[in-house]
């Protein structure tokens, strides 16, 4: 790893010596190009969205969970269910999808409760049956 790192500072010198007098455009492409490539070396996926470099919205994950939901609905008979989800998404279920989850909870005849996972990226959630 740290070797790496050594190769990859001698190499950007030697870049740097070479286009020592190429025009500007030329250097700071090689400027570029190397700090991509110290941050491949520096860094890892972001764990969030797997290096995809995007999340869902809070709202494609509300659907997702009330989706899922009605599934479960479906196939198991639980007495209630608890939705734990990250602060951005219970929000939601809170205020502009408060009415899709009242909905939810009619048509299944159950009672769904939302609980906040600190802990929790944006993208991830649990549903429990109880
Ligand atoms: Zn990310």
């Amino acid at each position: 790893m740290l070797a790496e790192f050594k190769k990859t500072l001698a190499r950007d010198r030697t870049r740097m010596t070479i286009n020592g007098f190429s025009p500007l455009g030329l250097v700071e492409m090689t400027r570029k190009r190397t700090r991509e490539s110290l941050a491949h070396i520096l860094c890892e996926p972001c764990p969030t969205c797997q290096g995809r470099g995007e999340v869902k919205t809070p709202q494609t994950v509300c659907y997702e969970i009330l989706r899922e939901i009605l599934r479960e609905a479906r196939q198991f008979n639980a007495r209630e269910y608890r939705i734990l989800a990250s602060q951005q998404v219970i929000d939601l279920f809170l205020d502009e999808e408060s009415q899709s989850l009242a909905q939810l909870g009619d048509f299944i005849a159950k009672p769904i409760s939302l609980q906040v996972e600190s802990e929790y990226t944006q993208e991830s959630y649990d549903i429990i049956l109880m």
